[in-house]
């Protein structure tokens, strides 16, 4: 199957996590940017090569850990911490969506964590909502930026208070709510200041977390969920995301990265994409982190085929999931790029399955 040419969604896809390899390298030694990496001598000796950095931003499947892994994004922030490196890395990202056929994306990022040059997280915001608006313009990608707060600090730091009061604003661009990076507290913890957020909610769990916190993301308010990879662990859990139509954004290789408990499979053979989707499950493909695991949706599509066995009604139901859950309020636009998308997809995917459109709707009665 030709993956490229298909239209697709990326709803899982960290900012942080998208710089181009060649930006940061020109970032790094133009202006100068030490981090704890390396020193000035060492970009002055011209030692900060794009083999240098990806040594220490390309994620592996042998990592022995979580920090090895998060590691990488002291490297991309570094580089995203003025307005002109924040536009760049926007408008980078947005051209590569375009590139691949993405038509809609959702970049999630954390603004707490690109304060270090002394922009507040009021202007960093507008900064990369302007940014990814032009850029949507420009590139014709449908665009959400989803702000996240740390589960790294306490739902009452001055870090996340800043970043909550970010969600009463509006923007060129529409927002929804996440929070990332290692976890020291609950959701429940965070239940007060979620209740006063007025933008729809997606959250990080049943990945380093197990299927217990799949059901708490969900009972906050939660209408997809961050990976959901371990929600396997509890049918229970199943039933309950089957029944609510809560999405998934699954993200197969960096799963198979950051699978620091040991309860994910390396070989994705056994990954539980097919199964969830023959429960009646919503599933979606997303990169996480495109520049940090090197991968595109399209190479996720193809590596899940190849492993999974896939048919090309699965990959059809799967992209049109990714439309049907974008976190776009307009829903007249968002409902035409649906559709488009559909049109296209299944024209496509017909040179593989002449009854797939049949197939599609057949399947869709398990997802009512
Ligand atoms: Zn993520």
């Amino acid at each position: 199957m030709n993956f490229e040419e298909l239209y697709k969604t990326d709803l899982h896809c960290h900012l942080d996590g998208s710089n181009l390899l060649s930006t940061c390298v020109e970032i790094i030694n133009q202006q100068k940017i030490v981090t704890k990496h390396w020193s000035l001598s060492d970009i002055e000796q011209n030692k900060i090569t794009a083999e240098f950095l990806g040594h220490i931003v390309h994620a592996r499947t042998d990592m022995k850990d979580l920090l090895e892994y998060l590691r990488a994004f002291d490297v991309t922030c570094a580089c995203m911490q003025t307005e002109e490196n924040l536009v760049r890395v926007v408008t980078e990202t947005i051209q590569q969506a375009s590139i691949q056929n993405i038509l809609h994306l959702e970049l999630r990022y954390a603004p707490s964590l690109h304060t270090q040059n002394n922009l507040s997280q009021h202007q960093v915001q507008q900064i990369v909502s302007q940014a990814a608006h032009n850029a949507s313009v420009k590139y014709n990608v449908s665009v959400t930026i989803i702000i996240c707060t740390m589960k790294l600090f306490s739902p009452s730091s001055p870090e996340n208070t800043e970043t909550f009061s970010l969600y009463k604003n509006t923007y060129p661009v529409p927002i929804a709510y996440d929070q990332a990076g290692p976890k020291l507290f609950q959701f429940s913890d965070f239940k007060e200041q979620i209740e006063q957020i007025n933008v729809p909610i997606t959250l990080h769990a049943g990945e380093s977390s197990g299927a217990e916190a799949v059901r708490q993301a969900v009972n906050v308010g939660a209408l997809r969920i961050g990976h959901g990879v371990r929600s396997q662990e509890s049918v229970e859990v199943m039933r309950l995301i089957k029944e609510q139509k809560t999405v998934l954004e699954m993200c197969p290789t960096s799963n198979t990265q950051t699978n620091v408990f040991g309860r994910i499979s390396k070989t994705l053979e056994d990954y539980p994409l097919k199964k969830y989707l023959d429960f009646g499950i919503r599933v979606t493909v997303n990169t996480d982190n495109p520049m940090i695991s090197q991968c595109t949706v399209a190479s996720e599509l193809k590596l899940l085929t190849e492993k999974l066995h896939l048919e090309p009604v699965d990959i059809l139901l799967i992209l049109n999931f990714g439309f049907d859950a974008a976190f776009n309020p307009n829903a007249e636009e968002k409902e035409k790029l649906r559709l488009k998308a559909f049109k296209w997809n299944a024209k496509c995917l017909s040179k593989y399955d002449l009854q797939i459109e049949d197939k599609f709707h057949d399947r869709m009665k398990l997802f009512k």
